[in-house]
Parts: C-alpha cells; structure tokens; sequence
C-alpha cells in the first residue's frame, strides 16, 4: 500500500535510519542485501495484535523491544544469523511520543542483534495498533536446528530460566492477588525478552533439534516430539527456575515453568558427547544453559524427579492444566 504525505513523514522520521555498508535500506522499492555464499536464508515473520498479545498501556519502548525480539528468537531457533528486518506497522494515529519510544526499543535491539531494519509498511488502521516484522537470517544448509532431528538418547537443554513471564502476565491479568515485590521482579521477562540470538547460531552444526519457547516448555517440547516421533523424559528438578519463583505455590511454580508462554528462550536438543562443547559456546556467549532430561524412543512426554509429585502423568502429549 502507498503511503500519503504524513506517513511519508512518519517513515522519515522515525523508522530511517542507516543500513550497514553493502545494504540498501529504507526509501526504495525493496531492499537488497547478499547473503553469504553457500548459505541459506532463513526467515521467519509475527503478528503482534493490540489487546491480544501486548496491553494497551504497555510502554512503547519495551513493545518495540519485544516486537524484534520474538522474531529474533525464530533465527536463534533456526541456527540462523541475523541479516536484517522488515516492520509493517497499522496505527490508528499518529502518537509522536509513542512512535519515538517504540521505534528506540526497536532500533536498540536491531543494533544489539546486528538485525538492521531495512524496510516495511505503514498504514492507517481502522482497529488498534498492529505490528509485524519480518526477520531475514543466514545459516549453512545441512546445520539448521530442525524440530525434526531430534534423537533417541539426546540430551535435553534449555538456555535461560523459566517461569517469570508467565507470573507477570498473571499478575498484570489480575489472575494471581496483587503482588507489587512480585510484579517488580518478573515483568522484564514478559516486557524485555532476550533471546539467546548469539548463542543459537553458534549451535548450528552442534545440536540437533530447537526451538525456542512461545507456549511453554511442554507444548513446545511436544512439538520437537511429534515432528522427531520420539518422547521425552524431563528431570523437573533440573528445571532452570526464575528466581523470583522461589516460595509460590509448588503447584503455580509448576505450571509457570512447563505451561508458561511467552518465555523466547531455546529449547534444543544434542548428542551426549556434545556436552562439553555446548557448555564451552554458552560460557562465550554469556548464556545460562541447563540439561532438564532426554529424548527417549517411547512417545510422549514424562516429567520426573523430586517436586513432580503434582503433574498427572499423560502420554500423549503434555496435559498442560487445563
Ligand atoms: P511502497 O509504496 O513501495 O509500499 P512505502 O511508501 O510504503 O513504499 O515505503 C517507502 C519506503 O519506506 C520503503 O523502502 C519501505 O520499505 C519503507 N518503510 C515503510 N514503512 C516502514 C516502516 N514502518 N519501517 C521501516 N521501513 C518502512
Ligand atoms: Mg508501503
């Protein structure tokens, strides 16, 4: 769709800014950029819907943030490098202070993950604010981390910590009792997503299967599963908890960790001669990384160990508390 005079303006000023030397960015038809020979390329695109998966009154800056995050998240997944993104954006009007604020987060992160943006749309929207980038990567063919790949007798990884954001957006749902201490100390990871992108490409070539945690460990893990025809085995007390989980309910503790959304760390799996390996890449790439279980050629996904007296075993797939 063309753009009217004010969009044009709105383009200009807050979303040109300029590409890396050998892209061409913002201002023509399309953009153009090489990837490296012999690579693949990767891409990936999310929707972020006002009302559905951010709140009104979120902080802009933080929105921008998240809406580049989630998408780099898909590349780190991948195996990929980032190369660079697109941003379409549908507004219902012109809010400078609002525009400015998320076009910083954005822009912040894009320079963090070496992400450029270099191009989009923007049109007027008739209902709330609606966001969509598109993410562009690189990775080898032949080393992309497939959810089909995983195998029997792998090890199970996950990067960061699980559980915080799942307890914020509880909170700010008013669905767990008003917690300000609480609130304080999980609402970046719902608000401030960062995706171990550094690490993921380093794993191409190195583990197996990955993905990175949208739904919840459990569903998503039950992705790996289904596509790979294997089960799983997870150590529940291996699990890398928030810190912040510490003292809830065991029972709100458990369904955070394995049911939460919104977590945008990996989930992968890899040989068990990979161990030293992977744990050398996260210790260069400054990334938390712990093994929760195995895969196992029996289907479905079991949970294990101390503290997992409360889950209702089920085979077929995870019975995530419904
Ligand atoms: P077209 O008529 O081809 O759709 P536009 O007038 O919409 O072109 O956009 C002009 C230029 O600005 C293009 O290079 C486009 O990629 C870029 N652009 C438009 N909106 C955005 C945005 N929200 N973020 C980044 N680049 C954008
Ligand atoms: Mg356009």
């Amino acid at each position: 769709m063309s753009a009217g005079p004010k969009e044009f303006d709105l383009i200009a000023r807050y979303f040109t800014r300029p590409a890396p030397s050998g892209f061409l960015g913002v201002g023509d038809d399309c953009a153009l950029f090489a990837v490296a020979a012999g690579h693949h390329l990767a891409t990936s695109t999310d929707l972020l819907i006002e009302g559905r998966h951010f709140f009104s009154d979120v902080d802009p800056r933080a929105l921008g943030h998240k809406a580049l995050a989630v998408n780099v998240s898909d590349l780190a997944a991948m195996g990929a490098q980032p190369l660079g993104c697109l941003l379409s954006l549908s507004l219902p009007d012109v809010n400078e202070t609002w525009l400015q604020a998320f076009s910083e987060g954005f822009y912040a992160l894009a320079e963090r993950a070496g992400c450029p943006l270099i191009g989009g749309d923007t049109t007027r929207s008739t209902s709330g604010i609606i966001i969509n980038v598109t993410v562009m990567g690189q990775v080898r063919p032949g080393q992309a981390l497939l959810r089909s790949a995983a195998q029997v007798d792998d090890d199970i990884w996950v990067t960061g910590n699980l559980g915080a954001a799942d307890i914020a957006l509880r909170l700010l749902q008013g669905r767990l009792p008003a917690n300000e201490r609480l609130l304080a100390a999980t609402r970046s990871a719902l608000e401030w997503p960062e995706p171990p992108w550094t690490f993921g490409q380093t794993l191409a070539g190195v583990a197996h299967a990955a993905l990175d945690i949208s739904d919840g460990l459990a569903q998503d893990l039950g992705h790996i599963l289904k596509a790979s025809s294997c089960g799983a085995i997870l150590d529940y007390s291996t699990l890398p908890l928030h810190p912040a989980l510490q003292g809830l309910d065991p029972r709100l503790v458990q369904e955070a960790a394995l049911a939460g959304g919104d977590v945008y760390q990996l989930c992968f799996t890899a040989a068990q001669d990979q161990r030293a390996r992977i744990q050398e890449l996260a210790d260069q790439a400054k990334c938390a990384v712990a093994r929760i279980g195995s895969i196992v050629a029996e289907p479905g996904l079991r949970v294990s160990g101390p503290g997992a007296s409360l889950i209702r075993p089920h085979t077929a797939g995870f019975d995530h508390f419904s």
